[in-house]
């Protein structure tokens, strides 16, 4: 987090931005705020000066029906303010608590439209979580900004109206000490000191318990991160489960977790520690302040300046003053200490996307002839220092099928990464027909292709959806894809068709699928999309033998004319391709069809395809 302190004016500019983004998101609560205000305001008056008027009428024998109408409005009146008040409140309070899911949404899809490279940055995705792990640790950031902020501006108002009446009663404090100026002078002198020093040590106490109270939050957030990452991320992950039992990982897991939570628990019992301390010097001076005043009141009443329901008026409009002013005060210091949390907000929605989105639309050809061709290209990730591809040069073209072999970790991934632009290469360039591809426009350029990641994921949709990633889509189309991979079968025994919802997480009607035809369902979404490329990495590693041969022998036939680029560490996979391609260490080192490559006894394939047959054999006899 950025340590360097804010000015006066980045700080206003922070909240207001923030206050912006907060009704952005909640538009129609902007309205029910400003009225919530009003109201508050006219509430708490409400009573102080109709009951003053009362007991004057009282004092003063007003008749019965002057008594009956005072009553009126006291008491019909602040119901009716009250009611007004409370069912503003309801619907107010219920779009603060929308707040924290709003802002949620809104920086979750600002993850998912940043740059790619963002997201494997820890850097970044830190970001993203600290926000999450301070909000969840006290609401820190727009949270606290909405439900601090109108309390500000309401109890500024509060004490406005109380400061308006207190103006009203010094104005009268010279019918009670008519020719003797100096005991003016000395109660309003008197007054505003103290209230000077209220204002400067509440100030001060608040200040430095907040400083306190932050900075053990900050303490806790790299905790809460791990709090979060191990009871969200790890124990309730379905996958981490099997991990989980057979290591007997319970108790470490546990030990983890619960020494975890001690140290996060003695950090909040710190801060109520500071919470409860702040407060007891200003309560001193809060009640010398209202002896003062009451004082003078109490003379003002003796000297007849003021009536007696006035006194009740402007004692209720005292204790109103200085509990807003108490509550003001820390909810301000509050809403500063804040600001750090709202630009954590903003420096994370501000990161730009650096990717040059490209204008060129992407030529629509009837007969599909693309060429791509990496040309000299180099890469390295941000953030290291060794390149991963190497002056790789390659060219294929439509329709063409492509292997891409190689050890893991030799670059096969990053080589579908670059061609998909998900990273722009660091030196070189990849051309469709010979045009850089960073200049097509970068969605345009993207439709051209359909990829089954290693590590995809299938989201917990209905069947149909997820295939044609929308929830409009042509029934026909999606039952023949599913056909085309092998999953007819399991789309009869879908009790909902299409309709069926996938695994059980969020809809007990769903049903469970295993790895492998999760991997077919992958396999299916990308052929849905009818694109020119079908780039499918380690397609098969989830299948099994059957499965995988089943999709070989049908890889012509599922692939039709597109150009697919396949991806495979093991061999024997990849035989049905013409065109194999081996990468090692990032380069492309050599390139031709299976009979060709096996004959080149120095090659890198040859000593491959050897060891793994070897292997195979070993376990084959060791069976
Ligand atoms: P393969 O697919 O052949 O197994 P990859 O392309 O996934 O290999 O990885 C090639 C190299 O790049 C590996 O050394 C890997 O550690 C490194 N690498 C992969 N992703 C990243 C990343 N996001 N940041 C830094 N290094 C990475």
């Amino acid at each position: 987090m950025d340590e360097k302190k804010m000015s006066w004016q980045e700080m206003i500019k922070v909240n207001l931005r923030g206050i912006r983004l907060i009704y952005s998101l909640i538009p129609w609560n902007m309205f029910l705020t400003v009225l919530y205000v009003v109201i508050d305001v006219i509430y708490s008056y409400w009573s102080y000066f109709f009951l003053a008027r009362f007991v004057d009428d009282i004092v003063m024998h007003a008749s019965r029906d002057v008594l009956l109408t005072d009553m009126l409005l006291l008491v019909v009146g602040q119901i009716v303010v009250n009611l007004l008040f409370k069912s503003m409140q309801m619907y107010y309070f219920y779009g603060g608590s929308n707040v924290w899911e709003e802002a949620n949404a809104y920086l979750d899809q600002k993850l998912m439209s940043m740059d790619y490279e963002y997201m494997e940055s820890e850097t970044i995705q830190n970001k993203r979580r600290d926000i999450d792990a301070m909000a969840r640790n006290n609401g820190g950031g727009l949270t606290i900004l909405f439900w601090y902020a109108t309390p500000v501006i309401e109890r500024a108002l509060q004490m406005l109206v109380a400061f308006g009446y207190m103006i009203h009663l010094i104005s009268r404090c010279n019918i009670a000490f008519s020719g003797e100026p100096w005991k003016i002078l000395s109660f309003i002198g008197g007054f505003i000191l103290m209230f000077a020093i209220l204002l400067f040590i509440s100030m001060k106490k608040n200040q430095m318990a907040q400083e306190k109270i932050y900075q053990y939050n900050e303490e806790n957030l790299p905790k809460f991160r791990q709090y979060n990452f191990y009871l969200n991320e790890y124990i309730g992950k379905e996958e981490c489960g099997k991990t989980v039992r057979m290591f007997h990982q319970q108790k470490l897991l546990c030990g983890r977790t619960s020494n975890l939570y001690q140290k996060i628990h003695e950090n909040i019992n710190r801060i109520s520690k500071v919470d409860q301390d702040r407060s007891q010097w200003v309560e001193a001076i809060e009640v010398s302040i209202s002896g003062l005043i009451y004082l003078l009141l109490g003379i003002m009443v003796l000297k007849k300046a003021v009536t007696i329901g006035s006194v009740c008026m402007y004692a209720g409009c005292i204790t109103n003053f200085l509990w807003h002013f108490r509550m003001w005060n820390s909810q301000w210091v509050e809403l500063v200490e804040n600001t750090k949390y709202v630009k954590m907000y903003f420096d994370f929605l501000d990161i730009p996307n650096q990717k040059y989105q490209g204008t060129i639309p992407v030529e629509k050809r009837d007969d599909d002839q693309f060429m791509i061709e990496f040309n000299h290209v180099s890469f390295r990730y941000p953030g290291s220092d060794q390149d991963v591809l190497k002056d790789f040069s390659i060219k294929f073209r439509i329709g063409e099928r492509l292997a891409v072999v190689g050890k893991n970790g030799s670059g096969k991934t990053t080589f579908i990464k670059l061609l998909c632009r998900l990273y722009d290469p660091t030196e070189g360039e990849i051309r469709l027909n010979g045009i850089d591809i960073r200049k097509f426009d970068y969605k345009e350029y993207l439709s051209l292709f359909s990829v089954v990641f290693q590590d995809f994921k299938i989201p917990a949709l209905p069947l149909g959806e997820t295939i044609a990633v929308s929830s409009e889509y042509e029934e026909e189309n999606v039952r023949a894809v599913l056909k085309r991979v092998g999953l007819g079968d399991l789309l009869e025994k879908m009790p909902q068709g299409l309709e069926t919802p996938l695994y059980t997480d969020f809809d007990k009607n769903g049903v469970d699928i295993s790895g492998g035809e999760a991997q077919k369902v992958a396999i299916a979404r990308a052929l849905y999309h009818d694109t020119p490329f079908v780039i499918l990495d380690e397609p098969t590693a989830a299948l099994d033998p059957l499965a995988e041969y089943e999709i070989y022998s049908k890889f012509d036939e599922l692939v039709g004319s597109k150009t697919a680029v396949y991806i495979s560490h093991r061999l024997s996979s990849c035989q049905f391709c013409n065109d194999i391609l081996v990468i090692d260490g990032g380069k492309a080192v050599q390139r031709g069809s299976h009979e060709e490559l096996v004959q080149e006894k120095n090659g890198l394939y040859y000593t491959l395809w050897h060891t793994q047959a070897r292997y195979y054999q070993e376990a084959q006899e060791g069976c």
